[in-house]
């Protein structure tokens, strides 16, 4: 018998538990983490005040009774890698065969003076969306430090509230990491079409609170914004500092090869503290994204049951609704050498594909929903990265008609190609977890049943909103 325990408690766990038990393993699973399970991607549309806070949570006690799991709610502190011993706030010491650390990032506060002060929050954890969603109605006013991914993610939920919105963000554009400057100055057009207030190529050099409650927010060049609450969203940091001396090699994250395992033998890694292959250039980094929790959870899981599961690394995917418009991003988007690129300013509209010989290793979509084959393609594109297809002739062809990828996708193979991809030996399977026994919201139609080997199931139950003030 192996004692499993992972260390946190989000997607990157989740997965590693259902992958362990779909691996046929039936040994003891610990989950020890400072927070229950649920999922951080959630939380804006609670914030949205579009679902309820149980919708959030990923388990609750039926679910570990059912998975064999037994739950720690306490902060792991140290690690001994010689003695295989997880210590525990607290003062209690788990043995484990097989460990994983799955215990993501944490947001960074600005070092800034008046950082501290109330009303100036992260928005990274289930707390936070709680104070967030008590400070927040229609027409307060809120700064946001930083414009990059999960800052605009929020920013998105709170334009929902009504809320008025101005961001601060430090380089010359807004998503630095994830839009070329083409492509972020179409979407600060249409942010500012929508009343978000830009101030681009600026930092935020101090905070002080005014009499009346409201805070001042002090900018670089000399100008100040009066908000009712801040939110930093400038950066996030793996947590790792309980991994100080065990002997487990990290980098921005823990190093961890094609099984997600460390230099440790049997100690792997997964999620956002994990620094694990790049599907396209095999490099170890750190895409702190939940498709990439996800697939690490799984691959790690499988193989802390001992499956000898090969990872063939992750994607960096950046999908990001900005107020009504569709943005997305993957692989080497950056890169300009070999680029097919259309773009319509007055949409707005750019499709960008990066090519390295007949794949594309990168590419940029901005546009409406309802844009032409806008989410589709989008899904398709990620398709043709992942699974490095082969383009051929249809490399010529979608250079030449960047708005009808669906053929190339199927010409070329890549679709039949994913539709034979897994990433274990073990199709995924449902969780058996919903809040409150809620059914799946949608039925599965008889053709997507086929490609996704799930069953219909019934109507799905109304659930209540948040509790109104
Ligand atoms: C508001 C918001 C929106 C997001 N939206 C998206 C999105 O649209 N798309 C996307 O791809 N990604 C999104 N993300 C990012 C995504 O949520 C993360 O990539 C994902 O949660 C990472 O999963 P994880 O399991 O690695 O870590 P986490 O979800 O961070 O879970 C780790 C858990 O471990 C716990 N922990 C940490 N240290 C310890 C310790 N020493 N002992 C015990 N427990 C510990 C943490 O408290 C946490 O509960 C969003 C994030 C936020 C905050």
């Amino acid at each position: 018998m192996a004692n499993h325990v992972i260390i946190g408690g989000g997607p990157a766990a989740q997965a590693a538990i259902e992958s362990i038990r779909q691996a046929g393993s039936s040994d003891p699973i610990t989950v020890i983490s400072n927070e229950p399970m649920y999922a951080r991607m959630a939380l804006p549309y609670f914030i949205a005040g579009e679902k309820p806070e149980g919708l959030m949570f990923t388990a609750n006690e039926a679910y570990f009774a059912q998975k064999g799991v037994t739950f720690v709610q306490s902060a792991a502190t140290g690690v001994d890698t010689t003695a295989k011993t997880v210590s525990v706030a607290g003062g209690e010491t788990v043995n484990y065969d097989t460990l994983l650390i799955a215990t993501g990032s944490s947001a960074v506060k600005l070092n800034v003076p008046g950082a501290d002060l109330p009303g100036v929050i992260n928005l990274w954890t289930l707390d936070d969306a709680r104070a967030c969603a008590a400070a927040i109605k229609e027409g307060t006013r809120v700064v946001f430090v930083g414009a990059g991914f999960i800052g605009l993610i929020v920013v998105n939920a709170l334009f929902k509230r009504k809320c008025q919105l101005s961001v601060v963000e430090i380089a010359g554009q807004i998503l630095p990491r994830m839009l070329d400057a083409q492509s972020a100055t179409l979407v600060e057009g249409w942010l500012k079409k929508k009343g978000v207030a830009l101030h681009t190529g600026n930092s935020v050099t101090g905070i002080s609170a005014n009499a009346d409650g409201t805070k001042s927010v002090q900018l670089k060049d000399g100008s100040a914004l009066t908000t009712d609450l801040v939110i930093m969203s400038a950066g996030i940091k793996a947590n790792l500092g309980f991994l100080d001396g065990s002997g487990v090699a990290v980098g921005q994250g823990v190093l961890v090869n094609e099984r997600l395992e460390s230099n440790v033998p049997g100690v792997f890694a997964a999620g956002d503290c994990a620094q694990g292959p790049d599907v396209l250039s095999g490099a170890q980094q750190v895409h702190a994204i939940q498709p990439t929790a996800s697939e690490h959870g799984k691959v790690a899981g499988a193989n802390m049951a001992g499956s000898g599961v090969v990872y063939r690394g992750s994607l960096l995917i950046n999908i990001l609704d900005v107020c009504g418009l569709q943005c997305a991003s993957f692989g080497q988007w950056s890169d300009s050498s070999d680029v097919t690129c259309v773009s319509n300013d007055s949409r707005p509209a750019v499709r960008k594909f990066v090519w390295s010989g007949n794949r594309i290793v990168g590419a940029i979509f901005v546009g409406r929903p309802d844009d032409l084959a806008m989410l589709t393609d989008v899904g398709m594109v990620k398709g043709l990265i992942q699974t490095k297809a082969d383009l051929g002739v249809w490399k010529k062809y979608l250079s030449e008609n960047p708005f009808d990828v669906r053929r190339a996708y199927v010409g070329s193979g890549a679709a039949a190609g994913l539709l034979g991809t897994k990433l274990t030996a073990n199709a995924s399977k449902d969780r058996d977890y919903r809040f409150n026994d809620l059914k799946p919201a949608k039925q599965v139609g008889e053709a997507h049943a086929i490609l996704v080997g799930t069953k219909p199931v019934g109507e799905p139950e109304k659930v209540e909103g948040p509790a109104a003030g």
